[in-house]
């Protein structure tokens, strides 16, 4: 049978590695939950990445305790980022001549420290605009399981920050989300009307190296863990704060690696740090979020969030080879906005096809059309989908309607009983770890 993992969740009192307490895994066959229980780190899956591993009823000695520890500690980054602000202080005082930035280590280099890094590939003449766009100036990290970072291109980052100052948002937590927390620390340092703030929460450390601690978290978005401890938590805890009525929105697009229940888990979280700042509890509001995110979640993230909704809008990246605008002919790119907010507020530029639809009440894609018998707007993808009677639902123009299969799908298939499906998209015939919905280039 397929085997696979599931994801127990967070547990109390679980070990840690060096990326905070691992989560609890349990290896599923054929959909029921057997065999023992074990833990893992949280944000690598893969094991080159973070070798952690323990069984859930391991005693483990004080000995491996002491040196699991030990190891901890010599895995944190070389400079704390304390450390990485006055370095920067220090960095930005130098003449343009004397700045440098290493390109092995990621890392702005002072003049002492040159002789170090004499046979690295270095960077000259860091000028102020470079360190005003450290997306740009970092490599993306292309760990394809764990840490693959895809960038906003200009205009999707463009869109969502007139989306959300258009709506009224003075305050971004953005998890995960270093280009569009970019963009809004330079146009606050650009335009004096200009008046959105933003705090990055990211696992990538390299960012300490540009902001202060009131502009950069180094989180965890799998366990919710902050490596600054109580001073980090204690800085978010005071961004959410809706001071002179400075209200706040979450940004996150995390990396699409599955664990979709882990995520919501911290999302929930971070929305209840949210809802204890006021005491009158918000009126049962939730934070407003964008959960940036590919179409084939939409029911895994609905399981979680039932008050969220699945936005037409196409969210293009720089560095993804096909997923780029449709109107430019090539692939169009699968990731979505998934918001808590009412559909209707959202709205998608017309320039680029995206039309009101009255009943459905909210903008779609321009190959969305209506459908009269779903009563909605249907297409997930954007190209137009069909109705299939014997379905009693819209499906893929692709698909068709299988009389053995009792089901629409696609034309080359195999009608055997299949196997339980895959871990993320639920379609069978491969495990997560192959899941071709994840390979993003
Ligand atoms: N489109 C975004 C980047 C998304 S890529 C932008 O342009 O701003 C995913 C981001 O999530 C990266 O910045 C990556 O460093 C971060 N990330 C990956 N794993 C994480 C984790 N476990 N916790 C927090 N952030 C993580
Ligand atoms: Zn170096
Ligand atoms: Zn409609
Ligand atoms: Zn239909
Ligand atoms: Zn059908």
């Amino acid at each position: 049978g397929v085997a696979a993992l599931a994801l127990l969740g967070p547990a109390p009192g679980a070990p840690c590695c060096p990326h905070g307490p691992a989560l609890l895994f349990v290896k599923t066959s054929q959909g029921t939950e057997e065999g023992r229980r074990f833990y893992a780190c949280s944000a690598c899956r893969d094991r080159k990445d973070c070798n952690f591993f323990q069984w859930e009823d391991e005693k483990v000695s004080e000995a491996r305790l002491a040196a699991r520890e030990e190891y901890n500690r010599s895995q944190q980054p070389c400079f704390t980022h304390r450390q990485n602000v006055d370095r920067y202080k220090n960095f930005v005082l130098l003449p343009l001549s004397k700045r440098r930035f290493c390109q092995e280590c990621q890392q702005l280099l002072l003049p002492a420290e040159w002789k170090k890094h004499s046979d690295h590939q270095f960077l000259c003449d860091i000028t102020t605009a470079q360190l005003k766009s450290p997306s740009q100036l970092l490599y993306p990290l292309e760990n394809k399981k764990t840490n693959a970072q895809y960038l906003f291109a200009d205009r999707s980052c463009q869109f969502l920050l007139n989306l959300l100052t258009d709506l009224g948002f003075r305050r971004v937590l953005s998890v995960g989300t270093p280009r569009l927390h970019e963009m809004i620390q330079s146009k606050a340092a650009q335009e004096e009307e200009f008046n959105v703030r933003s705090l990055l929460l990211d696992i990538d450390f390299r960012y300490s190296q540009f902001y202060t601690e009131d502009e950069f978290c180094h989180y965890n978005m799998f366990n919710h863990h902050f490596f600054g401890e109580e001073a980090a938590r204690e800085t978010c805890r005071k961004f959410l704060c809706e001071e002179n009525g400075e209200r706040v929105i979450m940004v996150t697009d995390p990396p699409f690696g599955g664990l979709v229940e882990a995520l919501a888990s911290s999302f929930k979280k971070l929305m209840a740090m949210w809802r204890e700042t006021e005491k009158e509890g918000h009126d049962n509001r939730e934070m407003p979020m964008f959960w940036i995110f590919p179409y084939f979640f939409e029911s895994r993230i609905l399981d979680f969030f039932p008050s969220f909704s699945m936005m037409d809008y196409q969210v293009d990246y720089d560095n993804h080879a096909l997923y780029k605008h449709g109107k430019t002919g090539r692939r169009q790119s699968p990731v979505r906005i998934f918001t808590n907010l009412t559909p209707s507020m959202i709205v998608l530029p017309e320039e680029e096809g995206y039309r009101f639809c009255t009943v459905c009440q909210r903008y779609v894609s321009s190959g969305n059309q209506h459908c009269e018998i779903c009563n909605s707007c249907t297409s997930k993808d954007g190209r137009r989908w069909k109705h299939c009677v014997l379905c009693k639902r819209c499906v893929k123009p692709s698909w068709f309607h299988c009389d053995s299969c009792k089901c629409c799908t696609l034309q080359k298939h195999s009608c055997e009983k299949t196997d339980s499906g895959c871990f993320v998209c639920g379609k069978a015939g491969h495990k997560r770890s192959a899941c071709p919905s994840l390979s993003r280039s």
